[in-house]
């Protein structure tokens, strides 16, 4: 395949990955991939993400908190985040969200940092990469309340909610970024749903190393495997596997618009 997948969201400071940098790096360049979004989701991690991305050309970095470490950064705030964020190399903010399958945090600090993310995200117009688990009716009404107060980019990532959150999350002008998961055989909901993301709004990643697609499926998951995950996207929507890539990537591109800088 020609280089032009991208991996919008991956780990690779991650055990799993972590020790084969090169390796992982270079077998996804011999899958496709044009572009890895390195995700951050601690502080502490920050200056590894943002080293790695200087490591290599095409992989580019983020700086957040997730949900579940919400409870572990009492004090982080917008500043911090606007801060790092100058880094050419730091393309999102992220990945923040509300996680109450886990409840790892506290809800109300998940939600204090979310919306110091959400303020990030707009005074940098980087885009905002959402982690939502069993929280529906408190991401969107964050996300409507957040957009209100000033337009911000954003992306729901890993996408496994329902259609309602995908429709709501779209109406705020939201992208859609889908894993591995789509292609478990349990997934069927998530597959109907795949069916409807409209073509410029979705994204591909693989959020590795965790959800290796089928047919890796059990492995440990790297950014190489983003293109099992186009192929089964474009049979679901009876596109071309090289247009899927196409489309996706340069839907990646608008979005991270450091990307391309
Ligand atoms: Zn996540
Ligand atoms: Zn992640």
């Amino acid at each position: 395949m020609q280089a032009m997948l991208i991996d919008s969201h991956c780990h690779l400071n991650y055990p799993g990955l972590v020790e084969d940098e090169d390796g992982v790096v270079e077998r996804a360049r011999a899958a496709g991939v044009s572009a890895m979004i390195s995700i951050s989701t601690r502080e502490r991690e920050w200056d590894d993400v943002i080293a790695g991305a200087e490591r290599h050309a095409d992989v580019f970095a983020t700086v957040g908190i997730h949900p579940h470490e919400a409870d572990q950064h009492p004090d982080i705030d917008t500043a911090k985040l606007v801060d790092r964020a100058q880094h050419p190399k730091v393309v999102g903010i992220g990945e923040t969200g509300l996680d109450y399958f886990y409840d790892k945090s506290d809800r109300n600090q998940q939600r204090k940092s979310f919306y110091a993310h959400i303020s990030a995200s707009r005074q940098t117009g980087l885009p905002l990469i959402v982690h939502t688990r069993d929280a529906e009716d408190d991401t969107i009404d964050m996300l409507r309340q957040g957009s209100r107060d000033g337009a911000f980019p954003m992306v729901i990532h890993c996408f496994t909610g329902s259609r309602r959150l995908a429709e709501a999350c779209l109406d705020l002008g939201a992208y859609i970024s889908l894993s591995g998961i789509v292609t478990f055989k349990n997934a069927r909901e998530l597959q109907e749903t795949a069916r409807i993301i409209p073509t410029d709004r979705l994204l591909i990643e693989t959020d590795s190393p965790f959800l290796a697609p089928v047919p890796m499926r059990g492995k440990v998951c790297e950014p190489a495997y983003v293109a099992h995950t186009a192929s089964f996207l474009a049979k679901l929507r009876e596109t071309d596997v090289q247009e899927l890539a196409a489309t996706t990537a340069s839907n990646a591109r608008k979005l991270f618009t450091r990307l391309s800088a």
